[in-house]
């Protein structure tokens, strides 16, 4: 494990760590593997795997993003499961196919998680899925109503006995905050950082950047114990360079995983934040930050999801349009925007994927 005070290296290091990690397959699988101190295995819904065998890794992404006992009470909603699995297994294939090895899936208890359909379309896709237990945003009265203490005990239940009443473990621990952190966040905060203290998996959080948030989340888990070293702040991609390079400088690794919310987008398309960052914007922060020397703390994701029940319905086909690539614009755009910047030096060479 290499510790957050020695882990600047060169310009020419990261260069060369990028340009090898992009060109080939996995510094984002490598630097998920990291994180794992004491772990030589991930969890994935089809069983733990060696870190070795993550490949390239998409660190933020849904199979189904809806609400608790949505998929499993109105299949209709989806178009029945049969339909919805069939479908969601080719466009995981189709991202297997265009060199995507692993997904890490985000999807809580209260984003509709169900580890019975994730598996099968890992099964059937053959795209590996690690799945995240801890919690999201939009906690019922039964979770709200909980402590911390039983919350480390769920949490910690999903990572070493199984989910939903199977033996598939989850790979990682996800928390979730809006711009601010309310009581019910700081007790998943706490709790999310004992068990990962305890189990040894990683934590990857939603941090709405543009508010700084991640800042107050390693505060919380900073005084819980919890090193850096173990923490993805997710959604860091749309937020000030300061907060980013403050944050990956204390050995925070940086979630830069909404890459496609920074495209030019159709009005009215939802999950667009007013006054986001535009993609040249993003790819600039990026290239700042391989620069810096900080190519392995980035973990770069699409927080796509292949269902959204979160929105309404008549906004869905505008989310798509936004994104015609879906899991797939960090492959076909992201990562060969970084390369040419990689490659191109100092000279910022901005191409814009849309
Ligand atoms: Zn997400």
């Amino acid at each position: 494990m290499i510790s957050p005070m020695t882990n600047r290296i060169s310009r020419r290091q990261a260069l060369t760590h990028v340009a090898a990690a992009i060109g080939v397959a996995s510094v984002f699988g490598r630097t998920f593997a990291e994180a794992q101190t004491r772990r030589t295995t991930v969890n994935t819904v089809l069983g733990p795997i060696d870190t070795s065998k993550l490949g390239f890794t998409l660190s933020h992404e849904h199979i189904i993003a809806s609400s608790a006992g949505v998929w499993q009470a109105w299949p209709e909603l989806f178009g029945g499961h049969e339909k919805f699995i069939a479908a969601a297994s080719d466009q995981l294939k189709r991202a297997r196919d265009e060199g995507v090895n692993t997904i890490i899936d985000c999807t809580t208890i209260d984003l509709g998680r169900d580890i019975r359909m994730m598996h099968e379309v890992s099964r059937r896709s053959g795209v590996q899925v690690v799945a995240a237990t801890g919690h999201w945003n939009d906690p019922s009265n039964s979770m709200r109503s909980r402590s911390v203490e039983e919350l480390v005990d769920f949490f910690v239940r999903e990572i070493t006995v199984g989910i939903e009443g199977t033996d598939i473990k989850a790979g990682i621990i996800k928390v979730a905050n809006g711009n601010m952190i309310d009581p019910f966040g700081e007790k998943v905060l706490r709790a999310a950082a004992r068990a990962s203290r305890m189990t040894g998996l990683p934590v990857t959080t939603h941090s709405p950047g543009a508010a700084r948030i991640g800042e107050k989340q390693a505060v919380i888990f900073e005084a819980e114990g919890l090193s850096p070293s173990k923490v993805c702040i997710g959604h860091s991609d749309n937020s000030p360079a300061d907060y980013q390079s403050g944050l990956v400088r204390r050995g925070y690794y940086l979630g830069m995983d909404q890459l496609p919310r920074g495209g030019p987008v159709p009005p009215g398309t939802p999950l667009q934040a007013p006054g986001g960052l535009t993609w040249e914007q993003r790819y600039a922060q990026i290239k700042a930050l391989v620069d810096a020397g900080f190519a392995n703390h980035l973990m770069l994701g699409n927080d796509h999801s292949l269902a959204m029940t979160l929105q309404t319905t008549a906004s869905d086909p505008l989310r798509i349009a936004a994104n015609p690539d879906g899991m797939l614009f960090v492959v076909r755009k992201a990562r060969t925007c970084v390369r040419r910047a990689v490659r191109g030096g100092d000279r910022l060479q901005a191409d814009p994927p849309y």
